[in-house]
């Protein structure tokens, strides 16, 4: 099931979670930078996805098809509802008319300061997945609950009721981020042994809950202060499929290079 020792191996995503940074004219200059700078070997073996906020999507999506560049439009966030009486949201159905492929759904902020819980993640998971568009499901645990020795229970309990009742086919398809909450924006990233734990933690319950296969092709980021030093160290475990990176993501050669990192080691 590894991807140095399985028959599978997974293409790794590296996606840029802007966050609350960046307006449309900053959002504009980054993406051409970036554009300007990537390669096509750098693509080569790594699937790329940047995620704007909302007002940056559209200008996003008209340059990076207008100049080819070979990057997926990410949203950071959606509701979970079609359409309707949800003032200050956004339907997936929006998202996916702008040509977004990817959603990060439940990250820790949406969950810890906005309140979302276990049953709107999955709703909004499975609202992603109406859409076609693949959701990026964050899971991961505190200080606290690491420090107690309930970094598992917490996982599976996320786990279990982000996926439960989803087919092999779409949770195979989809994406985890295993991003523990002491590790985002601390700069104190997991280890690449404890990451890798939590992978292959993640990967046996994606296994309980629609089987081996499923497993065998869910790819597991890791996010957490990801940096272009610690990116190749990361992703050289065999059970991380790719980076959700903030901080570093914000500026087109840091991102660059954490591209260019994780490519290295998927070459052949
Ligand atoms: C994140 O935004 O999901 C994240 C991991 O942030 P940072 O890389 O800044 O820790």
């Amino acid at each position: 099931m590894s991807n140095l020792e399985g028959s599978v191996v997974r293409r790794p995503l590296v996606s840029g979670n802007w966050k609350m940074h960046h307006d449309h004219i900053e959002a504009l200059h980054t993406v051409r930078d970036l554009g300007l700078r990537l390669k096509a070997p750098d693509v080569g073996s790594v699937d790329v996805s940047i995620h704007p906020p909302f007002t940056d999507l559209r200008t996003v999506q008209t340059v990076v098809e207008g100049e080819s560049i070979p990057l997926a439009l990410g949203a950071q966030h959606c509701y979970f509802e079609d359409r309707g009486a949800f003032t200050g949201e956004v339907s997936p159905q929006m998202l996916a008319r702008l040509g977004t492929r990817y959603v990060v759904v439940g990250h820790s902020e949406r969950r810890r300061l906005f309140a979302m819980s276990d049953a709107a993640v999955a709703a909004t998971v499975r609202a992603v997945l109406r859409h076609e568009m693949t959701p990026i499901c964050c899971v991961g645990e505190s200080e606290a609950e690491r420090d107690a020795g309930r970094t598992e229970t917490c996982l599976s309990v996320q786990v279990r009721a982000a996926f439960n009742g989803l087919s092999a086919a779409q949770l195979g398809g989809l994406v985890v981020a295993y991003e523990p909450l002491w590790a985002i924006g601390s700069g104190r990233a997991a280890t690449a042994v404890d990451a890798e734990d939590a992978c292959v933690f993640i990967r046996g319950l994606v296994a309980e809950l629609a089987g081996a296969e499923a497993a065998s092709t869910v790819r597991v980021q890791y996010g957490g202060s990801v940096t272009a030093e610690n990116a190749a160290e990361l992703v050289s475990e065999p059970d991380v499929d790719g980076l959700l990176v903030g901080g570093a993501s914000l500026e087109a050669g840091t991102f660059l290079d954490i591209i260019r990192a994780v490519g290295g080691c998927y070459r052949s």
